[in-house]
């Protein structure tokens, strides 16, 4: 089928109007490729890395394609022929994809020589001292987005194992990330706190890894089945009832490791049992029912939906449930909620034009709500959103649905 019927979903599309930035173009360049008709040629390379990868094409899908694999995929080709190496690049890769977050060792390194670069006030210095303005424009805008690293990481704020407050129900282990530790482990104590209100032994190892998903959707495959089977090796299936993720990008990778490891002869069959264990939080709270708070302050709050959860994992009633089970919070809908706000992974790092005007977009229509807080349940969406308020000047307070949820059983 050509029916087209994914294009006025897709933002690149929609930015340029050209076939190519389109899902149909891009599925088209990629067919030609596999029968033989073309070789990858760096158009094609950054045609694979111009797509957001944000799925909204498969929600629009009739015919039910399934562009998520292709598009894993073909940036993997992209890597393979090697038609946009070059020593900078590769550098990068190595010391991102192949290094940092390989080993969370190594990431924690990092994050602990930034924090104290910005609780010693160096950060600040820096950027008020005009130094800064020496670096080329790029690096600026770099600089800009550096996120804040938290006074603590999560394995400081969650004991490995947080007992049910009252009766257990369930025994479910808790995936801190990579990133999200570092930024937001205060949403994973959030999320082993809601957990254990409802009724969940939350078993949360102190030593974690990074899923997988950075690797997947950026062509390095064989790291992405590595991590994929030193995660099950680490959370058995069969000891929990759910293995909760919290962050969107991650939980819709996670929920596909039977996919990575087809035909593995060690790993297959235990990859469909973790798959069918991984849930998100809010589509764990839904389905095991959420204690309602006695109270919570007041607030105006609207939602963002994260590409991974609405279009990835086709979530989308759930955290509008938990947000109202929360006392007086007056929940308003977002225009365009489902629209990509740029994050999608890195892309707002290599394709920085796109990226912001994709974020202008979101801040408008947040504007146009009114509302005094966002709710989004991924990280990178988080991180995105903030950076765009804050250039904006708006005092708009930008967090995960279940840190709202933790706030209202702490007020209670
Ligand atoms: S994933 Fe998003 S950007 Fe890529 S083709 Fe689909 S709708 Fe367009
Ligand atoms: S990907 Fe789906 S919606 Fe888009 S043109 Fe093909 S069949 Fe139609």
């Amino acid at each position: 089928m050509h029916c087209g019927m994914c294009l006025p979903t897709c933002p690149t599309y929609d930015a340029t109007k050209l076939e190519r930035n389109s899902p149909r173009g891009r599925i088209a360049l990629m067919r030609a490729i596999a029968d033989d008709r073309l070789k990858p040629t760096e158009a094609f390379a950054d045609e694979m890395y111009f797509c957001l990868g944000c799925l909204a094409c498969m929600t629009a899908c009739p015919a039910g394609v399934n562009y998520a694999e292709l598009f894993e995929h073909a940036r993997a080709e992209a890597e393979q022929s090697g038609v946009l190496d070059s020593p900078k690049r590769s550098l990068i890769r190595t010391l991102t994809l192949r290094w940092l977050f390989m080993d969370l060792n190594r990431l924690q390194l990092v994050g602990r020589a930034l924090r104290l670069y910005q609780q010693l006030g160096l950060q600040t210095f820096v950027r008020r001292s005009g130094i800064l303005r020496l670096l080329p424009k790029r690096l600026r805008e770099l600089e800009a987005m550096t996120p804040t690293v938290q006074p603590k990481f999560s394995a400081e704020l969650i004991a490995p194992v947080t007992s049910a407050a009252g009766a257990k129900r369930y025994r479910v282990a808790l995936l801190t990330g990579c990133a999200q530790d570092l930024i937001f482990s205060d949403v994973n104590r959030d999320t082993a706190e809601v957990l254990a209100r409802n009724g969940c032994e939350v078993i949360t190892p102190p030593e974690q890894l990074c899923c997988g998903s950075l690797h997947a959707h950026n062509g390095e495959w064989e790291l992405a089945q590595q991590l994929a089977r030193k995660q099950i090796d680490q959370f058995r299936p069969d000891e929990f009832d759910a293995i909760i993720t919290n962050a969107a990008g991650c939980g819709s990778h996670l929920k596909h490791y039977a996919k990575l490891l087809e035909g593995d002869p060690v790993y297959e069959k235990r990859a469909h049992a973790w798959d069918a264990k991984v849930k998100d939080i809010h589509e764990w709270l839904a389905e095991v029912g959420i204690a309602k708070p006695a109270n919570a302050p007041a607030q105006t709050v609207t939602y963002h939906e994260a590409c991974h959860l609405c279009h990835g994992q086709k979530i989308t009633a759930q955290p509008r449930t938990l947000l109202r089970a929360i006392p007086n919070l007056k929940l308003v809908e977002l225009p365009e909620s489902t629209w990509c706000c740029g994050s999608a992974g890195i892309y707002n790092l290599i394709q920085p034009e796109m990226a912001g005007d994709l974020l202008e977009r979101k801040v408008r229509h947040i504007e146009s709500t009114g509302a005094e807080v966002v709710a989004t349940g991924n990280p990178g969406c988080l991180l995105q959103i903030m950076n765009g308020l804050r250039q904006q000047k708006r005092p708009v307070r930008v967090v995960h649905p279940i840190t709202l949820l933790a706030e209202a059983y702490r007020s209670s």
